[in-house]
């Protein structure tokens, strides 16, 4: 089976950006990472996490030893990279920006959400990881207000996706997480983000974090709404696996 690749409608168009979020299938790993895994940080094999990488990045055109990549720790730290930092992790945080030609961004899921941005007018990228905390933490509004600082970016030039990742429908939460709403945003505000199912409350990553992207005023926002537990066949999804699951990646870069 060759490889699956979602990618937003509204990105779609733009010849100058490419861009996917990879389903599981068309890797190499066995189960339960199985196949398309990009996770170094699970049990599977260093080996299997290499040649998965090299499939994705072939599928987009892009050069495995080009890619920038972080160590994801649930933040809201963004950082500015170009050529320079090819090849490179980083640093510990979550987003990238960038407005350089070649520099391919990679981060990996399985149920945060994985958002891009991209500002046609000023030709300048943007790729976050954004879990609860992350959500919580304003993650991609983070991302938004670091391209308008470093390049001038308007939000209303902005187009967003908010990628594939764990839904309302299957997004149980603990008061942990209601509490650290609450605080974030207000507990009025934070309320309507909370759906109670069967006595527990579900938390929707997808319009906490849509609600950012539009209080910025950024002027085109997709949700893919595809949950990753409800289609953990499709992707990887911690939560439906048990804990005990790979990782997809989402690769963008400016051409
Ligand atoms: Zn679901």
């Amino acid at each position: 089976m060759g490889v699956d690749i979602f990618r937003f409608t509204v990105l779609d168009d733009v010849p100058e950006l490419v861009h996917g979020i990879f389903g599981r299938q068309g890797g190499v790993s066995p189960a339960p990472y199985d196949t398309l895994n990009v996770g170094a940080d699970v049990a599977d094999h260093p080996e299997n996490v290499h040649r998965n990488v090299e499939i994705a990045c072939a599928a987009l055109g892009t050069a495995p030893a080009d890619l920038v990549t972080v160590r994801q720790v649930h933040s809201n730290r963004v950082m500015r990279v170009g050529k320079g930092h090819r090849g490179q992790k980083v640093g510990e945080l979550d987003g990238l920006i960038t407005d350089e030609p070649g520099v391919p961004l990679i981060l990996r899921f399985a149920d945060c959400v994985p958002i891009l941005t991209y500002d046609p007018r000023r030709g300048v990228l943007g790729a976050v990881h954004a879990g609860w905390r992350g959500t919580v933490a304003g993650a991609v509004r983070a991302l938004v207000l670091a391209m308008m600082r470093e390049f001038g970016s308007h939000p209303e030039d902005i187009r967003a996706g908010i990628g594939p990742s764990i839904g309302p429908c299957c997004y149980e939460v603990g008061e942990d997480v209601v509490r650290a709403a609450a605080q974030a945003w207000g507990a009025v505000e934070a309320e309507p983000l909370f759906r109670p199912v069967n006595g527990r409350l579900h938390f929707d990553l997808w319009q906490a974090n849509y609600r950012q992207l539009a209080e910025l005023g950024v002027g085109q926002i997709e949700i893919a709404g595809i949950c990753t537990a409800c289609h953990s066949h499709r992707f990887f999804s911690h939560r439906a696996s048990g804990g005990l699951t790979g990782r997809f990646p989402m690769i963008a870069m400016l051409k």
